[in-house]
Parts: C-alpha cells; structure tokens; sequence
C-alpha cells in the first residue's frame, strides 16, 4: 500500500479527550476515528488489525470444534422478555423508539431461539456456536477510546450440552482455546474467578490484562497464582482482638464528628476501635451493615448473601429508620436485621453511632450488646493483605477485562423453554456455556503492553504490515526506482509492505511517523546509501539498525521475520 494513495491520517498532537496510551496511539497513528461518544469508526489501517486479531479467534474457535453463525444484531424484544433480560440490562439496551426491538447487547437468547425446537436429542449434542458480531450497549461512561465503547465487536460462542460434565468440557476447551488466542497475540494476561454478573450462572472466569486504564480491580498473590476480581476477593484477616474487660456502654456527645477519622481524632481512638455502619435496602426493607473502621463494604458481596439487589438508603430513609443522619448510625437500638463483617466477631470495647445525631455510643461487645448479628465475610480486600491460600501479600490493581467465560447452566433453556430428549426419552433443558472477547479490547491491550513514546510496536502476528519501506527522497529518481522495485518485489513475495512514497515529505516527519505506526520491520532507502547499493534496516522494538545489499535485502527481510 502506498501511503501517497491511502487514507492514513496521522496526527503529531496528542488529542484531547485521549489519555489512555492506546487510545491516543490509535487516534494518532490513524487507525480509528470517533463518530461519538462510544462509537468509533475504524480506518483501512486499524480495520487491517482487528481483521487478523478475527482470524486468530476463528482458528482457535474452529479447533474446538466452533461453528461459525451470524446472527442479526436487531432484535425483537419479545424474545428478551422471554428471558426477562429488558429488565435486567435496563438502562445499558438501546431501544428502537415505538418499535417492538432493541439493539442486542450479546446474543445468548437468539442462541437459545436458534437451538429450540431444533436440537431435539442428545444425539446432537454438544454443540459450539460463535460468531465475531457486533454489540450495542448504552454504556454509561464510555472511555478509553474503544476500551468501553457504545457499539464494539465481540467474539461470542455459546454450547450446549446434555450433561454438566458435558458442560466443563465445553468449558474447557473454551478456556484452552483463549489461552491460546492471547498467546498468539503476544499478550500478557491473567485468569481470575470472578462473579457472574447479570449473565447468571455458576462458575465464571475472566482473562484479565494489569492496566491503569482498566475498569475493573484485581486481587493477585505473585507466589501462588492466586487472583480474583475484587468483587468476590477474598484475604485472610484476623478479627478483632477480645479485651479481657468489656467496659459498660456510654453515649458519647461527639458534636459535629460524622467520618471515622473524625470520630478517632474526637476520642483519640485507633480506626479499629470504631464499627462503621451502612444502611442498605433489600427487598424494601432496610440492613444494616457493620465493617471495621474504614472497611469499604462489598456490595457484590453482600447481594449474593442477601440473594438480590441491594442499594444504600437514601438520606431521607436514613432518618426514617434509625433516626439520624449517615455518621451517627449504630447498632445499638437499630430495628431491623444487622449483618456484620467477620472482622468484629469477637470485637468488644468499640465505638459506633447512637442512631441520634451528634451521639456515638462507645463500650459496645457485640457479644453482649448486639445479639441478632449475623456475620459474613464482606469487606473490599485491600493490597497488602495476606493471600487466602498461602501467606503471601496480596497484590491490588487496575484491570481490563479481555475475555470472560460463564458455565451459564439452565438459566436460559429454562426460561425460554430450550429441551432435548435424553437417552431414556426424558425431556431435559439444554445445559449451556457462554463465552465472549472484546475484539477492539484485544488490540487496545496490546497497545497497552507494546508501545514507547514515539508509538506503537507491532510484532508481526498482529501488525497491519511486515514492512514500512521509506523513500527518503522521492524527488530523485534513482531513489524513486529502487524504492518501487523494492516495493514490488515484497509484493512478489508474499510480504505485506506499507510504502511511504511521499514526495513533499521530510525525512524526519516520514521517520517520526513509521515510529508512531510502528511497523516491525523499516527499510530506509536513501540517495547516499544507494551510491553503494545499499539500504537500512531499522527494528523498530530494539531500535537496531542494520545495512544491507539491494541484492540481500529480501532474503534478510525473510529471515527477520521467521
Ligand atoms: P465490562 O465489565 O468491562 O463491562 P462485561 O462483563 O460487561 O465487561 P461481557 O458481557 O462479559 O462484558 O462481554 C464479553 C467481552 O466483551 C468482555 O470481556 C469485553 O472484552 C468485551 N466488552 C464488554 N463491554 C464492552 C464495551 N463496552 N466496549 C468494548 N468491549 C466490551
Ligand atoms: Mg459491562
């Protein structure tokens, strides 16, 4: 491709909305362009890449035995009643206005569609459906370019199975086959477990990638491999030691203290003398919930214990129920149910709100003083914490998530009726899986991990092309007709070239740009060095540079590149 003749539009500012490394590479090496918030278009070169990132996923999918669908991203939004999911994605599907569809967010229920009534015997199964297929979701804050997009491209496979033994090997190969395709595309990952989300189901595992951009937290131990996305993380902690003498409860005037740091700079107390308290509302009644000192509570924690959402009381049912504003609530005199985190089980001699403004109450056993408590494991882990399976400090950080795989179990055979015939003639639901990568995400991640300050580092699976072949003249002929052979004969060659063949262009503005497109392999012919029948080779990872003869150059370009 000649880049006189392309639509490569680069750009030497940094814009302004990007500042995630990925975003602002792929905005200024030309690949895409943003149509709106969320929703981005990708140019010839960008297209190039998530066309390859496409061929890898289809390979592996296909060695585990994938078929390969299409499925309409319009959808009647009947069928997404059947499984009650317009309710459950709520604000984040896109409505087609006075119309009976919706834009699908994935494609488990036209899966399901698809399989009902067809798959009738187990004779049939297993079976894997995917397709790489485009998704809408309103997403609230999208950012990061097309990290979190509005409408983005996934790879989503679905299986069927007639056993739940059935069901972990489908699971499995899925897990082999994305360990694979992230390997392929050089990226370094992780798996944690991770919740299941509005997807439902049993088990579920995300392939992670350690970036500041990510949305997500991590929990990682270095010496065991243990990781888990924060929202079921888990570390060991000991609970609270018991003084040997409870003192007797006593109100406190702690005028104006609201925050725990207030309360312990008021009463000079340490931060794990001190029982924070959140009101959360579940099924319209209200919990209490009690977490050490600043212990943030984990909300998906805790709706899995209560079995359903949650939300935290507004300020005004907050002085409904107990009386008082956030910062005064307590235990003590608190009517309704109280769960409490592990960490206070044995905790005596703590301070907590008086339920009364401007009060907290100090000289609270929990044995003695709150008896219908019940205590779970509820806290955001935080880094530094011991590991939960071997004593190592846990590492926190920031994560994208790049794939994610959910044994999603009978959820939606059930709801939209989707059975077979087992082999006794019995009707059973069709047990399923459900698997999906972010296409975009692949390649914004590999940026993520592959670039420096003057640009992108391709390496040559993912690279839109091999080669960056720079004329540095173009004004003189004899560099005009090396070039243009050199050119033609990497075409001759199977080998794919990106020519800059710009007249008007300096050499330093041709070279900062093959930095910022980042090419694995730059060959720069100059007017000087073909005097002596040669040219340069520049490796734009090692930045090493190499000078050959006109006559070696393709058979040293092949040997880079193997
Ligand atoms: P997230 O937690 O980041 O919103 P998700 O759990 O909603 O992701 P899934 O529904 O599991 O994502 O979708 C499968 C894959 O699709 C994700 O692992 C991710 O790579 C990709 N993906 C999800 N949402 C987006 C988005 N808004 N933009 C780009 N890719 C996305
Ligand atoms: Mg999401």
């Amino acid at each position: 491709m000649k880049l006189s003749k392309s639509f490569v539009p680069t750009l030497k500012e940094v814009p302004n909305d990007a500042v995630v490394a990925s975003h602002v590479y792929m905005l200024r090496s030309g690949m895409i362009r943003m149509l709106s918030a969320g929703i981005y278009s990708f140019l010839p070169l960008g297209y190039k890449v998530i066309k390859k990132i496409s061929q890898i996923i289809r390979e592996e999918m296909d060695f585990i035995g994938g078929q390969e669908f299409h499925l309409p991203g319009l959808n009647p939004r009947e069928i997404w009643e059947e499984s009650n999911r317009v309710e459950a994605f709520g604000e984040t599907m896109f409505h087609i206005k006075n119309r009976d569809y919706i834009l699908a967010p994935t494609h488990e229920e036209i899966m399901t569609f698809h399989a009902r009534n067809v798959v009738k015997s187990y004779k049939e199964l297993p079976q894997i459906w995917y397709q790489i297929q485009t998704k809408f979701r309103n997403e609230a804050r999208p950012r990061s370019g097309v990290i979190r997009g509005r409408q983005f491209l996934m790879k989503d496979s679905y299986s069927f199975d007639a056993t739940w033994e059935g069901l972990d090997k489908s699971y499995e190969l899925h897990d082999k086959a994305y360990r694979r395709i992230f390997d392929r595309c050089d990226l370094k990952y992780f798996i944690v477990g991770a919740s299941s989300g509005a997807m439902g189901g049993t088990g579920s595992e995300e392939f992670m990638v350690q970036s500041d951009a990510g949305e997500d937290t991590v929990a990682y131990c270095k010496s065991c491999g243990y990781a888990a996305n924060v929202e079921v993380a888990k570390s060991r902690i000991n609970s609270i030691k018991y003084d040997e003498k409870s003192s007797e409860l006593k109100e406190i005037y702690t005028p104006n203290v609201k925050s725990i740091d207030e309360l312990c700079e008021y009463l000079k107390i340490n931060e794990s003398q001190c029982a924070k308290s959140r009101v959360y509302i579940h099924n319209e009644k209200p919990i209490l919930v009690l977490m050490s000192g600043n212990d943030e509570v984990n909300e998906v924690k805790l709706e899995k214990i209560l079995g359903g959402a949650v939300r935290p009381a507004h300020t005004e049912e907050l002085k409904e129920i107990t009386g008082a504003d956030a910062g005064s609530i307590g235990p003590i005199g608190f009517k309704g149910r109280i769960i409490s985190d592990n960490q206070l089980i044995n905790a005596n001699n703590m301070y907590s709100g008086a339920n009364k403004n401007d009060f907290h109450i100090g000289g609270i056993d929990f044995k003695r003083d709150v008896i219908e408590i019940e205590y779970f494991d509820l806290r955001v882990v935080k880094s530094g914490e011991e590991c939960p399976n071997c004593s190592c400090k846990l590492e926190v950080f920031s994560a994208i998530e790049l794939g994610h795989i959910f044994k999603l179990g009978t959820k939606y055979s059930n709801s939209m009726g989707a059975n077979f015939l087992d082999e006794s003639g019995k009707e059973n639901p069709l047990i399923m899986g459900s698997y999906g990568i972010g296409v975009e995400r692949v390649m914004a991640c590999f940026i993520e991990q592959h670039h420096d300050e003057n640009g992108i580092i391709w390496d040559k699976t993912l690279a839109p092309f091999q080669i960056h072949l720079i004329g540095l003249n173009m004004k003189k002929q004899e560099v005009v007709d090396a070039t243009e052979k050199i050119y033609s004969d990497f075409k001759t060659n199977g080998i794919d070239v990106l020519f800059d063949d710009r007249v008007d262009a300096q050499a330093g503005f041709k070279f900062k740009d093959a930095d910022l497109l980042g090419m694995p392999i730059q060959i720069i012919v100059g007017d000087k060095k073909l005097k002596e029948n040669k040219v340069e080779i520049k490796i734009r990872k090692t930045n090493e540079r190499i000078e050959v003869i006109i006559d070696e150059l393709q058979s040293k370009v092949k040997d880079l590149i193997s």
